[in-house]
């Protein structure tokens, strides 16, 4: 297998291709490495090369792995990049720096709840169901503009929009598509694209990408 250090500069080469060719600068991406499943023996050689972003899916799973993880290296970013229960709301605000699943509105409530009582503001993106797919997590664009009125009601910081566009197919169109969302509604973050497509990702604008098996390899 190739060695982290490597596959970690394999990625920033690609990041900074797509960016070059969009005219974009290479620092306008974060690269969020999407740690799920992986233990923590795995993660440190990343860390070792100089990757501080990453990205969990389980608040339980990110609950048992990164405190240790976090201790032992300094400026470490702790990303929520799956579906949250509103009963795990506390959890998530204690642990995570960022949340991009942020998806109806008694999540909105419970966050905000949550932020409040631990005197903390965790910046999240909204999740927009952008392939409008019937078991997908993420707000329906026809309720993004009301969600989005929640969400700064309740003083929840917004970092921008996040989507997983329908599997198999162009992702193209969905990611084009979420930039203009993000657009019109005076959002500057935009967290899309994955190992198979964070470079069309990039050259749509999204300012964070998240890739997991392409620096971990595939989950078991
Ligand atoms: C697992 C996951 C990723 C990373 O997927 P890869 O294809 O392994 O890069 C990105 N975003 C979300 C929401 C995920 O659940």
């Amino acid at each position: 297998m190739t060695d982290p250090a490597t596959l970690l500069a394999d990625i920033h080469a690609r990041i900074a291709r797509a960016a070059q060719i969009a005219g974009r600068k290479p620092e306008e991406v974060t690269l969020v490495a999407v740690s799920k499943t992986h233990p923590a023996d795995r993660i440190s050689p990343l860390i070792a090369a100089g990757q501080r972003v990453f990205g969990e899916n389980r608040v339980q799973e990110a609950a048992e792995k990164w405190p240790a993880l976090r201790a032992a290296h300094a400026g470490i970013e702790l990303h929520l990049v799956g579906q949250l229960q509103s009963n795990k709301a506390e959890d998530a605000v204690a642990l995570f720096d960022c949340i991009h699943s942020l998806d109806r509105p008694s999540l909105v409530s419970a966050l905000g709840k949550a932020m409040d009582k631990a005197g903390r503001q965790v910046p999240c993106f909204v999740q927009v169901n952008i392939g409008a797919e019937e078991q997908k997590g993420g707000c329906v664009i026809a309720d993004l503009p009301a969600l989005l009125a929640e969400a700064r009601a309740a003083q929840i910081p917004l970092a921008g929009l996040m989507c997983v566009p329908p599997l198999g197919i162009e992702p193209a169109p969905f990611f084009a598509l979420l930039d203009k969302l993000a657009a019109d509604n005076g959002l500057s973050g935009r967290s899309m694209g994955m190992s198979d497509d964070f470079e069309t990702a990039i050259m749509l604008g999204a300012t964070h990408v998240r890739v997991g098996s392409a620096l971990f390899g595939a989950r078991g």
